[in-house]
Protein backbone atom coordinates (compact mmCIF):
# COMPACT_ATOMS: atom_id res chain seq x y z
CA UNK A 1 0.00 0.00 0.00
CA UNK A 2 0.93 3.42 -0.14
CA UNK A 3 2.15 5.23 2.87
CA UNK A 4 1.85 9.13 3.61
CA UNK A 5 2.38 11.43 6.41
CA UNK A 6 0.53 14.61 7.68
CA UNK A 7 2.38 17.59 6.64
CA UNK A 8 3.32 19.75 10.02
CA UNK A 9 0.34 21.80 10.63
CA UNK A 10 1.49 25.26 9.91
CA UNK A 11 2.44 24.26 6.77
CA UNK A 12 -1.17 23.58 5.68
CA UNK A 13 -2.28 26.42 7.18
CA UNK A 14 0.22 28.52 5.38
CA UNK A 15 -1.00 27.07 2.28
CA UNK A 16 -4.65 28.07 2.49
CA UNK A 17 -3.98 31.98 2.61
CA UNK A 18 -5.85 33.90 0.87
CA UNK A 19 -8.76 30.98 0.02
CA UNK A 20 -12.23 31.12 2.28
CA UNK A 21 -14.21 27.99 1.65
CA UNK A 22 -12.17 25.15 2.04
CA UNK A 23 -12.97 21.43 1.77
CA UNK A 24 -10.93 18.84 3.42
CA UNK A 25 -11.46 15.54 1.47
CA UNK A 26 -10.42 12.53 3.04
CA UNK A 27 -9.44 9.42 0.83
CA UNK A 28 -10.83 5.69 1.92
CA UNK A 29 -8.23 4.11 0.25
CA UNK A 30 -4.55 3.68 1.69
CA UNK A 31 -4.42 6.72 3.78
CA UNK A 32 -7.29 5.57 5.83
CA UNK A 33 -5.42 2.05 6.53
CA UNK A 34 -2.24 3.86 7.82
CA UNK A 35 -4.14 6.72 9.72
CA UNK A 36 -2.77 9.64 7.97
CA UNK A 37 -6.03 11.26 5.46
CA UNK A 38 -9.17 8.94 6.49
CA UNK A 39 -12.12 10.55 7.44
CA UNK A 40 -11.38 10.74 10.98
CA UNK A 41 -7.83 12.44 10.50
CA UNK A 42 -10.23 14.87 8.05
CA UNK A 43 -12.43 16.11 10.76
CA UNK A 44 -9.53 16.21 13.68
CA UNK A 45 -7.62 18.19 10.56
CA UNK A 46 -10.38 20.63 9.54
CA UNK A 47 -10.92 20.93 13.47
CA UNK A 48 -7.22 21.59 14.32
CA UNK A 49 -6.94 24.54 11.59
CA UNK A 50 -9.52 26.30 12.54
CA UNK A 51 -7.27 27.28 15.37
CA UNK A 52 -6.20 31.00 15.45
CA UNK A 53 -2.64 29.98 15.82
CA UNK A 54 -1.87 29.22 12.67
CA UNK A 55 -3.11 32.57 11.07
CA UNK A 56 -1.21 35.83 11.57
CA UNK A 57 -1.41 39.60 10.49
CA UNK A 58 -4.91 39.59 10.63
CA UNK A 59 -4.95 36.64 8.83
CA UNK A 60 -8.79 34.31 9.15
CA UNK A 61 -9.35 30.32 9.18
CA UNK A 62 -11.13 29.26 6.36
CA UNK A 63 -14.81 28.03 6.74
CA UNK A 64 -13.77 24.19 6.64
CA UNK A 65 -16.41 21.35 5.12
CA UNK A 66 -15.17 17.70 5.39
CA UNK A 67 -15.89 15.35 2.84
CA UNK A 68 -14.73 11.63 2.32
CA UNK A 69 -14.37 9.37 -0.74
CA UNK A 70 -14.08 5.88 -0.99
CA UNK A 71 -10.87 6.64 -3.40
CA UNK A 72 -9.51 9.96 -5.33
CA UNK A 73 -7.72 7.73 -7.02
CA UNK A 74 -10.43 7.21 -9.28
CA UNK A 75 -11.64 9.82 -12.24
CA UNK A 76 -15.11 7.94 -11.98
CA UNK A 77 -15.05 8.01 -8.46
CA UNK A 78 -14.48 11.50 -8.23
CA UNK A 79 -17.26 12.35 -10.68
CA UNK A 80 -19.80 9.95 -9.53
CA UNK A 81 -19.57 10.76 -5.56
CA UNK A 82 -18.42 14.10 -4.96
CA UNK A 83 -20.50 17.26 -5.28
CA UNK A 84 -18.43 20.55 -3.56
CA UNK A 85 -20.25 22.59 -1.30
CA UNK A 86 -21.51 25.80 -2.65
CA UNK A 87 -18.95 28.57 -3.12
CA UNK A 88 -15.63 26.03 -2.33
CA UNK A 89 -12.45 27.91 -3.55
CA UNK A 90 -10.26 25.38 -2.47
CA UNK A 91 -9.65 21.99 -1.45
CA UNK A 92 -7.10 20.45 0.60
CA UNK A 93 -6.64 16.79 -0.20
CA UNK A 94 -6.04 14.08 2.40
CA UNK A 95 -4.85 11.48 -0.60
CA UNK A 96 -1.34 10.50 -1.88
CA UNK A 97 -0.19 12.37 -4.26
CA UNK A 98 -1.83 10.60 -7.11
CA UNK A 99 -5.14 11.47 -5.51
CA UNK A 100 -4.22 14.85 -5.00
CA UNK A 101 -3.43 15.38 -8.74
CA UNK A 102 -6.42 13.50 -10.01
CA UNK A 103 -8.73 15.55 -7.32
CA UNK A 104 -7.22 18.72 -9.25
CA UNK A 105 -8.02 17.61 -12.86
CA UNK A 106 -11.18 16.75 -12.24
CA UNK A 107 -12.21 20.15 -10.61
CA UNK A 108 -9.38 22.02 -12.85
CA UNK A 109 -9.39 25.25 -12.20
CA UNK A 110 -10.09 25.12 -8.62
CA UNK A 111 -7.36 24.80 -6.34
CA UNK A 112 -5.92 21.51 -4.32
CA UNK A 113 -3.47 21.12 -2.03
CA UNK A 114 -1.94 18.53 -0.74
CA UNK A 115 -2.23 17.86 3.56
CA UNK A 116 -0.09 15.10 3.13
CA UNK A 117 3.23 13.99 1.59
CA UNK A 118 3.46 10.18 0.19
CA UNK A 119 6.34 8.44 1.51
CA UNK A 120 6.67 5.31 0.09
CA UNK A 121 5.07 2.00 -0.88
CA UNK A 122 5.42 -0.38 1.88
CA UNK A 123 3.89 -3.65 4.13
CA UNK A 124 3.15 -3.90 7.15
CA UNK A 125 5.62 -5.96 9.15
CA UNK A 126 3.67 -5.41 12.18
CA UNK A 127 0.15 -3.90 12.80
CA UNK A 128 0.71 -0.46 12.12
CA UNK A 129 4.31 -0.36 11.06
CA UNK A 130 4.91 0.14 7.35
CA UNK A 131 8.19 -1.00 5.79
CA UNK A 132 9.43 0.30 2.22
CA UNK A 133 9.16 -2.96 -0.18
CA UNK A 134 9.07 -1.88 -3.67
CA UNK A 135 9.84 1.28 -6.11
CA UNK A 136 7.45 0.21 -8.74
CA UNK A 137 11.08 -0.41 -11.27
CA UNK A 138 8.89 -2.16 -13.74
CA UNK A 139 11.10 -4.98 -14.48
CA UNK A 140 10.85 -7.14 -10.86
CA UNK A 141 13.84 -8.75 -10.45
CA UNK A 142 12.81 -10.77 -6.74
CA UNK A 143 12.91 -13.93 -8.48
CA UNK A 144 16.61 -13.74 -8.60
CA UNK A 145 16.58 -12.35 -5.21
CA UNK A 146 14.44 -14.77 -3.11
CA UNK A 147 11.97 -12.19 -2.80
CA UNK A 148 13.92 -9.31 -1.31
CA UNK A 149 14.01 -6.13 -3.14
CA UNK A 150 17.24 -4.84 -3.53
CA UNK A 151 16.48 -1.34 -5.09
CA UNK A 152 13.47 -0.02 -2.55
CA UNK A 153 15.66 -1.90 0.82
CA UNK A 154 19.18 -1.47 -0.18
CA UNK A 155 20.06 1.81 0.58
CA UNK A 156 22.20 2.44 -2.43
CA UNK A 157 20.27 0.50 -4.47
CA UNK A 158 22.56 -1.95 -5.23
CA UNK A 159 22.30 -4.96 -7.88
CA UNK A 160 25.44 -7.01 -8.09
CA UNK A 161 25.72 -7.95 -4.26
CA UNK A 162 26.45 -5.74 -0.85
CA UNK A 163 28.98 -2.45 -0.54
CA UNK A 164 31.45 -3.69 1.62
CA UNK A 165 29.76 -1.43 4.48
CA UNK A 166 27.60 -4.16 6.16
CA UNK A 167 28.36 -4.68 9.77
CA UNK A 168 27.11 -7.22 11.80
CA UNK A 169 24.22 -7.66 8.88
CA UNK A 170 22.96 -3.85 9.05
CA UNK A 171 23.21 -1.16 6.50
CA UNK A 172 26.10 1.26 6.69
CA UNK A 173 23.56 4.10 5.87
CA UNK A 174 20.64 3.25 7.70
CA UNK A 175 22.46 1.46 10.31
CA UNK A 176 18.89 0.36 12.26
CA UNK A 177 17.80 -1.25 8.96
CA UNK A 178 19.50 -4.92 7.85
CA UNK A 179 21.38 -4.82 4.97
CA UNK A 180 19.13 -5.93 1.91
CA UNK A 181 22.04 -8.15 0.65
CA UNK A 182 22.69 -9.98 3.96
CA UNK A 183 18.67 -10.87 4.03
CA UNK A 184 19.17 -11.96 0.46
CA UNK A 185 21.94 -14.30 0.48
CA UNK A 186 21.11 -15.26 3.89
CA UNK A 187 17.08 -16.90 2.13
CA UNK A 188 18.87 -18.15 -1.03
CA UNK A 189 21.20 -20.09 1.30
CA UNK A 190 18.68 -21.44 3.35
CA UNK A 191 17.02 -22.22 -0.11
CA UNK A 192 20.20 -23.85 -1.84
CA UNK A 193 20.09 -20.91 -4.76
CA UNK A 194 23.44 -19.59 -4.11
CA UNK A 195 23.93 -19.97 -7.62
CA UNK A 196 21.78 -17.16 -8.74
CA UNK A 197 24.66 -14.19 -6.93
CA UNK A 198 27.21 -15.97 -9.57
CA UNK A 199 25.59 -13.97 -12.88
CA UNK A 200 26.86 -10.65 -13.13
CA UNK A 201 24.14 -7.75 -13.83
CA UNK A 202 24.71 -5.64 -16.41
CA UNK A 203 22.95 -1.68 -15.17
CA UNK A 204 19.57 -1.24 -15.66
CA UNK A 205 17.58 0.52 -18.39
CA UNK A 206 15.66 2.73 -15.98
CA UNK A 207 13.34 3.54 -18.17
CA UNK A 208 10.56 1.18 -17.22
CA UNK A 209 11.26 2.48 -13.78
CA UNK A 210 9.76 5.49 -14.88
CA UNK A 211 12.74 7.79 -16.21
CA UNK A 212 11.16 8.02 -19.79
CA UNK A 213 7.96 10.09 -18.45
CA UNK A 214 4.65 9.02 -16.96
CA UNK A 215 3.97 5.24 -17.23
CA UNK A 216 0.71 3.75 -18.34
CA UNK A 217 -1.00 0.80 -18.09
CA UNK A 218 -4.19 -0.28 -19.71
CA UNK A 219 -6.18 -2.88 -18.45
CA UNK A 220 -6.51 -5.92 -20.92
CA UNK A 221 -10.72 -5.60 -22.75
CA UNK A 222 -10.80 -1.96 -22.31
CA UNK A 223 -10.93 -0.19 -25.16
S1 LIG B 1 12.45 -5.26 -8.20
FE1 LIG B 1 11.25 -3.49 -8.90
S2 LIG B 1 9.11 -4.20 -9.06
FE2 LIG B 1 10.27 -5.75 -7.89
S3 LIG B 1 9.91 -5.18 -5.73
FE3 LIG B 1 11.81 -4.14 -6.37
S4 LIG B 1 11.24 -2.13 -7.12
FE4 LIG B 1 9.37 -3.38 -6.96
S1 LIG C 1 25.15 -2.08 3.72
FE1 LIG C 1 23.81 -3.45 2.56
S2 LIG C 1 21.80 -2.41 2.43
FE2 LIG C 1 23.35 -0.89 3.06
S3 LIG C 1 23.99 0.08 1.18
FE3 LIG C 1 25.46 -1.58 1.58
S4 LIG C 1 24.61 -3.37 0.50
FE4 LIG C 1 22.97 -1.84 0.60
Amino acid sequence: MIVADQKPLAEIAASLAGFSRVLVLGCGGCVTVCRAGGDAEAHDLARDLTHPQHYTDGAQAPEFTVATIERQCENDLLKAFLTLPPDTDAILSMACGVGVQMVADVFDPLPVLPALSTTFMGGADEPGHWREKCKGCGDCLLTLTAGICPIATCAKSLLNGPCGGSQGGFCEVGTENPCAWTRIYVRLEKQGRLDLLDEFRAPRDWRPAGFAGPRQRQRKGVL
